[in-house]
């Protein structure tokens, strides 16, 4: 990675850790779940308005370092009009991105362009601890997608 890329990558990092995008809960959310990261102290809630198997709007709330809290807007982002199974195959990619891992096969297709907003993070794979701030979000996406609203685990 070009030096200038990386500058570049930390500034789209910096600003989403500083002004995270979709921030509250979106009116309508009936999916939401807690994630915690005790190694860093990162700490976010995922809203996800669900219908008919398609991400309508998502939201979070939280705190913590600029990767967890940038991660998990990016993943805002990109997950709007999404299926559930399209939500399911980028948490994928980005985590075999991170982990250089290759779990991702047979996995819906990724949209090029949702993937290349998530590149940014792809420096955090030189930083093993970070690995679990950047995929906090995501896994708590992944389990507020089985959480209907009224099982809402009480921490
Ligand atoms: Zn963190």
């Amino acid at each position: 990675m070009s030096s200038e890329l990386r500058e570049l990558y930390q500034e789209v990092i910096l600003d989403h850790g500083r002004t995270p995008r979709n921030f509250g809960a979106p009116s309508g959310a009936n999916h939401h779940a807690n994630g915690h990261n005790p190694l860093c102290g990162d700490r976010v809630t995922v809203h996800l308005k669900l219908k008919d198997d398609k991400v309508e709007d998502v939201g979070f709330e939280g705190s913590g370092c600029a990767i967890s809290m940038a991660s998990t807007s990016l993943m805002t982002e990109v997950l709007k009009g999404k299926t559930v199974a399209e939500a399911h195959a980028l948490f994928h990619r980005f985590h075999d991105l991170l982990t250089g891992s290759n779990d991702s096969e047979g996995d819906a297709a990724v949209d090029a362009d949702d993937f290349e907003r998530l590149m940014v993070l792809a420096g955090v794979r030189e930083y093993p601890m970070r690995v679990k701030c950047a995929t906090l979000g995501w896994h708590t996406m992944e389990a507020a997608i089985g959480n209907e609203a009224d099982k809402v685990s009480t921490e």
